[in-house]
């Protein structure tokens, strides 16, 4: 299980690795270089899924059973 995804700005393609919560899902992610609000792409339960390098907890859990 990877807890730590690497978020590519959409905005600025400034790169941060954040921690992932393993209970629950982000859907507001703000940009530090930007200040952009990030929220999930259509289809994508949280920024992770969407931005990251890695999908949320609860989504690696469901592609791995
Ligand atoms: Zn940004």
């Amino acid at each position: 299980m990877q807890l730590q995804s690497t978020i590519v700005c959409p905005e600025c393609s400034f790169i941060k690795t954040e921690t992932m919560p393993t209970d629950s899902c982000r859907v507001l992610y703000q940009c530090l270089n930007c200040g952009v609000m990030l929220r999930p792409k259509p289809g994508d339960c949280c920024v992770f899924c969407s931005y990251g390098s890695f999908p949320c907890p609860p989504k690696q859990e469901e592609e791995t059973s």
